[in-house]
C-alpha cells in the first residue's frame, strides 16, 4: 500500500474507524478526491511518490474521483470491503476464476496414497487444529477413510516414493 486513510469521521456518536487502503498502482503520484468505503466521507489527497504530500482533508459535498482499493475495520475483527464492492471500493477485474472461489477440497490421501491427518471430522480430543500431537488413530476416528486405505493397499496404490 502506498498509504491509508484511517477515517475518524463521527457517525452516530462513534468514529467511523475504517481504514481505506490506497494501493500504489492507482495512488502513487495522484491528486484528487477519494471516498471512505464505510461512511462515504470524501477526502482530498495529494500524493507524490507514494508519500502523502497534502491531506487527507475532508471535502464535504464533493464527489470522489476514485474509490479505495480495499477497506477494513481493524477494531471490529474481520469486517471489510473487498475490491469491487459496488459504490464502496474500486472496481476490480482480476477476481479469481470461478473454480478458485468457494470451498477448499478436502484431501484424504497424499499423492503416494497414504492417509493425511487433516481429514474431518476430528474429535475435540485431537487438540489444537486437530493436530494429534503423538498418535492418530485413523481406524477409530475415520473408519471410512481406514476402509478406503485398506482397499488402496490391496490394489497396491500406496507407494513409499
Ligand atoms: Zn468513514
Amino acid at each position: 500500500m502506498a498509504d491509508i486513510i484511517w477515517c475518524k469521521k463521527e457517525k452516530g456518536g462513534k468514529p467511523c474507524n475504517t481504514v481505506n487502503y490506497l494501493d500504489p498502482y492507482c495512488f502513487w503520484n495522484w491528486e484528487g478526491k477519494v471516498n471512505c468505503a464505510e461512511c462515504g466521507t470524501v477526502y482530498y489527497i495529494y500524493m507524490i511518490q507514494g508519500h502523502m504530500y497534502k491531506g487527507p482533508e475532508e471535502r464535504p459535498g464533493e464527489k470522489p474521483d476514485k474509490m479505495p482499493l480495499y477497506a477494513d475495520k481493524p477494531l471490529e475483527g474481520y469486517v471489510n470491503y473487498r475490491p469491487g464492492t459496488a459504490g464502496k471500493t474500486a472496481p476490480f477485474e482480476c477476481i479469481p476464476r470461478h473454480f478458485l472461489l468457494g470451498k477448499a477440497d478436502m484431501v484424504k490421501f497424499s499423492i503416494r496414497g497414504r492417509p493425511v491427518r487433516g481429514w474431518r471430522p476430528q474429535p475435540p480430543s485431537a487438540g489444537i487444529a486437530g493436530s494429534f500431537p503423538y498418535k492418530w488413530d485413523i481406524q477409530k476416528l475415520s473408519p471410512e477413510v481406514w476402509q478406503e486405505y485398506q482397499e488402496k493397499l490391496k490394489k497396491r496404490e500406496v507407494k513409499d516414493w
